[in-house]
């Protein structure tokens, strides 16, 4: 195995002058046993080069963003000439427009947009703008989606589904919490349930159209139908984070996602394109590798945005031009005939591989596959919803990624997070991770 010692120094270093070493926690090791994350220093395409110079197979993709793989030639044209240009002017910008226009042509939901600085910000606005919207203060969410850390959606699941939130984190007030009602996702008799009990008060309904934070998960044949039909029976928004999702399946949106091959994996094809929320949420790819979100919908109901409405929000950085020619490089290199395609070719070549192996192994593994976006659940039963990606062996997981990562295939270091593929990865990539997935599945 290859020596991690540069990594294990920097990590004792980063201890002493970064809380916990890390600056998400997502990066830290600590649900795979602990120890020294990796620290990287130089990405190109699907590969990236820890501290040591060991190479890695990226297949985290920095948690979504890196869909063209790391220094895209375009992209990294773009932040170039955007640095020279000056990257920050705290007025509009041209650019700002021509973005704008290259997301309303993609996703026709968006009447209106506001740029912002993370998906997290994006989402904390367009609960502000829902609550403006409707004169209401709660929102329904569902149990395992994550919506980023503001206080209203770090809120877990109360004792039932008709029962109030409890926080998720420290530092959360019982007040915020029970401004939220958890419940479980594909589940519409819970949702109706919450509906019935909270209704008057329900702002909106924030969903991950399809789940990317416990898995990939689908939503089940007319779930997200049923959910937009209950929450505007009862007067309340339809808000779509699809902060993972945007160009992740298609160059668009699940909400305009229209029957993709192997997009519904009991039925073949799944169609969502009927149906829009009134608000979405967006991050990640859209900012091509630079900090970025974006919220939108329906221009009167965004009309509530300072300085037209009432409700307030703001942002110094907010549609900077580095991040902006970041965000169209990235369209416009997606826009490329076949992208998807391709990911998908990649996706089913690294499904069945993986499949195969774990079977002739007799590891129990349940994959669920969007195009070039899959996760692999240690456990021999279907993941529809988040207890079910709970109820899998966590310790399995962390062996199967530290002895990947020993053979340079770094994946999320979660159970519960997704492999992702980028249009830099080849065939050799995926023979290269499947013959060190057999090997794993083998001493596990
Ligand atoms: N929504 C979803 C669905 C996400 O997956 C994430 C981040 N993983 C966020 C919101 C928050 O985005 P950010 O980390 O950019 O604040």
């Amino acid at each position: 195995a290859s020596s991690r010692s540069r990594s294990e120094q920097l990590y004792q270093d980063a201890l002493q002058h970064i809380v916990g070493g890390v600056n998400s926690p997502s990066r830290s090791f600590k649900a795979v046993g602990g120890g020294a994350p990796v620290f990287m220093k130089r990405g190109q395409g699907a590969y990236f080069w820890d501290a040591d110079d060991n190479r890695y197979i990226d297949y985290l993709a920095a948690y979504g963003p890196i869909i063209l793989g790391h220094a895209h030639p375009h992209v990294t044209e773009a932040i170039c000439r955007a640095a020279r240009n000056g990257t920050l002017y705290g007025t509009p910008t041209e650019l700002e427009i021509e973005f704008a226009r290259l997301l309303k042509e993609a996703i026709p939901s968006l009447d209106k947009v506001r740029f912002v600085n993370s998906g997290t910000e994006a989402v904390m606005t367009t609960i502000r703008v829902a609550r403006a919207y409707t004169g209401r203060s709660k929102i329904i969410k569902f149990a395992g989606c994550y919506h980023g850390h503001s206080d209203l959606v770090l809120v877990a699941a109360g004792s039932g589904p008709s029962t109030l939130g409890i926080p998720d984190s420290a530092g959360i007030p019982n007040s915020i919490a029970h401004e939220v009602i958890t419940v479980p996702y594909n589940d519409l008799a819970a949702l109706e349930a919450a509906l019935a009990r909270w209704g008057g008060d329900v702002a909106a309904v924030m969903v991950e159209p399809v789940v990317g934070n416990f898995g990939m998960v689908m939503p089940k044949p007319g779930f997200l139908e049923g959910l937009c039909a209950l929450a505007r029976g009862n007067g309340s928004l339809v808000i779509y984070d699809e902060v993972i999702t945007a160009f992740r399946f298609h160059y668009g949106t699940v909400q305009t996602f229209d029957g993709l091959p192997g997009a519904d994996g009991a039925a073949g094809t799944a169609d969502f394109s009927a149906i829009e929320p009134d608000l979405t949420a967006l991050g990640k790819i859209i900012g091509g590798g630079l900090p970025i979100g974006a919220y939108g919908g329906r221009k009167d109901i965004m009309a509530q945005v300072a300085p037209l409405g009432p409700a307030y929000q703001a942002g110094t950085m907010a549609g900077n031009p580095a991040s902006i020619s970041a965000g169209i490089a990235c369209l416009q290199a997606l826009q490329e005939p076949g992208t998807y395609d391709r990911l998908d070719k990649l996706g089913a070549a690294l499904e069945a591989g993986l499949a195969k192996s774990a079977q002739r192994h007799g590891v129990p593994l349940t994959i669920n596959r969007i195009r070039g976006a899959l996760s692999t659940h240690f456990c021999d039963h279907p993941v529809t919803n988040y207890e079910e990606a709970q109820d899998t062996d966590g310790e399995q997981f962390a062996a199967f990624f530290r002895l990947m990562l020993e053979q340079g295939i770094c994946l999320a270091p979660s159970k519960y997070e997704a492999w992702f593929l980028t249009t830099a990865h080849t065939e050799e990539d995926v023979a290269y991770t499947l013959e060190a997935a057999d090997r794993t599945f083998a001493r596990m």
